[in-house]
């Protein structure tokens, strides 16, 4: 099937880009890299009368560190992302989480932003954004705004974005000192979504082993991903059992029956992924120091 007629329209900036969104309303979309709403607009599981294509806005684009946080521009690609050595040294979550988006060509095109706005519950790029504790920057005609990642993920493809805001970039805080991080997902095949899956980041303290921070994000357990709050508790409260972390994790959680698993399966295998990333990434963190 070929998509419904839309007007087409190539902003250059920002305040082009969120001007025709507000003359627009509930009528636009965004384009991103396009791996998700294309798809969407061919198979008319959605209609838009006007597409607002912001791959030419450069001013979304880029990775710059300043004041403990990195910021990362919201069309900034998957692939980017990906080879990015500042990435890599101060988000090293996001670093490992990328390969697991689907195949290179799609990470090729698909962007930061897009992954975020697109908030598909089973996405790695959200998961790892609650985790790590991360802030959405979103701008509008009347102005910009920042929205902490664990307040913007709403309900299953849907978010904190109201018609006609754009969301700008995503800001990272960088975690330093011993820490450590790991993700695991539970795919059928490489390259597709997950299941089920975890990302988690820890910070040690320096004295002693005990765990002075804890970052745990849930991706394909429920309509949005998940911070897994007690267990992330439970941790920095001296809890090391890896088995009762994942339980914890999972109560946080609210999986539901689908084609591809049922609740109990998802509920079972994450735990088990929770427990697996928790393990990895303490032993990251006694390792050393980052
Ligand atoms: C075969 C296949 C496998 C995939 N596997 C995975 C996977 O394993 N994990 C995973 O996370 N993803 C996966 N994806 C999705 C892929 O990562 C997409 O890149 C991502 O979901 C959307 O990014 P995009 O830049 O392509 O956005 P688009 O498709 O262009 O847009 C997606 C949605 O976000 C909105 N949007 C985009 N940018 C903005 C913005 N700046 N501000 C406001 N709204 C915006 C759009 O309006 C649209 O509603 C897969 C896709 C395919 C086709």
């Amino acid at each position: 099937m070929k998509p419904a007629p839309f007007e087409y329209h190539r902003p250059d900036t920002v305040a082009e880009a969120v001007t025709v969104l507000a003359a627009h309303g509930d009528e636009a979309k965004p384009l991103a890299g396009g791996q998700s709403l294309v798809p969407m607009l061919a198979l008319r599981l959605a209609r838009f009368e006007h597409l607002v294509d912001v791959n030419f806005v450069d001013e979304l684009v880029g990775i710059d560190r300043a004041d403990g946080w990195l910021r990362i521009g919201a069309m900034t690609r998957q692939a980017a992302v990906e080879r990015d050595a500042v990435v890599a040294a101060d988000a090293p979550l996001l670093a490992r989480a990328t390969p697991l988006i689907g195949h290179f060509q799609i990470r090729n095109r698909g962007t930061i932003g897009g992954s975020l706005a697109h908030a598909d519950p089973a996405s790695e790029y959200p998961a790892v954004a609650v985790a790590l504790g991360a802030e959405v920057e979103i701008a509008a005609a009347g102005g910009s705004r920042t929205v902490a990642a664990a307040d913007f993920f709403l309900g299953t493809w849907t978010t904190a974005l109201a018609d006609g805001e754009l969301l700008t970039a995503v800001r990272l805080p960088v975690w330093s000192g011993r820490c450590g991080f790991a993700i695991e997902e539970m795919a059928r095949r490489l390259g597709d979504f997950a299941l089920a899956g975890a990302a988690v980041a820890i910070r040690l303290n320096d004295a002693d082993d005990g765990v002075a921070a804890a970052g745990i994000g849930l991706f394909g357990v429920g309509p949005t991903p998940v911070k897994a709050r007690r267990a992330e508790a439970a941790l920095v409260a001296g809890e090391r059992h890896p088995a009762e972390i994942g339980r914890l994790a999972m109560a946080d959680a609210d999986p539901t029956d689908d084609v591809h698993a049922t609740a109990g399966y998802r509920t079972r295998v994450g735990a088990h992924l929770v427990a697996r990333a928790v393990e990895r990434a303490l032993a990251e963190a006694r390792g050393g120091q980052r």
